[in-house]
C-alpha cells in the first residue's frame, strides 16, 4: 500500500520494519528505525524513511505548554541554518518540528507527545511532566541549580521536566523516558499502557492537560500557515522599520 505524505514529494510505502533489512534513520525526529517500530513509511529512492508514529503525528496541534498559539508541524525548519532548537528538550533538530512561528517555538515531534506522567525504575512514585523545572524550595543550599537524578548534569529551569515534588525528584525528558517506547503513548489503550515503560495519557495529570489534535483541512493548514507568516513578516517590519 502506498499514499502520498505532505513531507516528502513521492509516495510513500509502507513497510512493517524486519522487511527493511537494514537500519534505517527517521527522517521526522532523526532517530532511528529500531525493533520497536512496529512499521515504516519509506521512499527507497529517496532513502526517505518515518516512523509510523511519525508519519501520522498531526499537521497542527493545540499544546498545553504553548496557550497562546496553534503549533504547526513543519516538515523542515524555516531558521537560517536549518535547525531549531526544541524549546522543551533544549537539543537541536533538523527534520519535523511543531513550530509556532510567530514566538519561534519549537518542538521534536517525540517531545510533543511526551506522556503526562511515566513510571521509571530509578524512582519508586510516578513522575509527572512539568513544562519547565518545578521551583521547590531549598533547604541549605546555596545554589539555585537543580540536577537530574540520573544523569546528574544541570536542569535548565527552563526546559522541561519529569518530577516527583513529593521527593524533589527530577529527571530530564530523555532520562525519564528511556523506558517508553516512543509512539506508544499516543495511544491510551490498556493493551498500550500494559507494556513495558508503561505511560499513562491522563486528563488533568501533572503535565497541565492533553494535547490536542485537531482535524484540519490541506487548505485551512496552508491558510492558518499563512496568517503565522504574514503575522511574523507584519512584526519584524514593525521592529526593525
Ligand atoms: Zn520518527
Ligand atoms: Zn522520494
Ligand atoms: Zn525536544
Ligand atoms: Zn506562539
Ligand atoms: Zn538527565
Ligand atoms: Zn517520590
Amino acid at each position: 500500500m502506498d499514499y502520498k505524505h505532505f513531507s516528502h514529494p513521492h509516495n510513500l510505502i509502507i513497510h512493517r520494519v524486519y522487511e527493511l533489512g537494514q537500519q534505517v534513520n527517521c527522517s521526522g525526529c532523526d532517530s532511528a528505525c529500531d525493533n520497536t517500530t512496529t512499521a515504516v513509511h519509506a521512499c527507497h529512492q529517496c532513502n526517505f524513511f518515518l516512523h509510523d508514529h511519525c508519519a501520522n503525528a498531526g499537521r497542527y496541534v493545540k499544546h498545553p505548554s504553548h496557550q497562546p498559539h496553534p503549533l504547526i508541524l513543519l516538515p523542515h525548519p524555516t531558521y537560517a541554518g536549518g535547525t531549531f532548537i526544541c524549546n522543551a528538550c533544549g537539543h537541536p533538530g533538523k527534520s519535523f518540528s511543531y513550530c509556532c512561528t510567530l514566538c519561534e517555538f519549537d518542538l521534536h515531534v517525540g517531545c510533543a507527545f511526551l506522556p503526562v506522567s511515566v513510571t521509571h525504575q530509578a524512582h519508586q512514585h510516578e513522575l509527572n511532566l512539568f513544562y519547565g523545572v518545578p521551583v521547590v524550595p531549598r533547604r541549605g543550599s546555596n545554589t539555585d541549580l537543580e540536577y537530574c537524578n540520573i544523569c546528574r548534569k544541570v536542569l535548565e529551569g527552563r526546559h522541561w521536566a519529569y518530577s516527583c515534588q513529593k521527593c524533589e525528584f527530577n529527571l530530564h525528558t530523555a532520562c525519564a523516558t528511556t523506558e517508553v517506547v516512543p509512539g506508544l503513548y499516543h495511544d491510551d489503550s490498556p493493551a498500550y499502557g500494559a507494556a513495558e515503560g508503561k505511560s499513562t495519557v491522563a486528563d488533568g495529570g501533572g503535565g497541565g492537560g492533553n494535547v490536542v489534535e485537531v482535524e484540519l483541512t490541506e487548505e485551512d493548514i496552508i491558510q492558518l500557515y499563512r496568517l503565522q507568516m504574514l503575522a511574523q513578516s507584519m512584526a519584524s517590519l514593525s521592529t526593525t522599520g
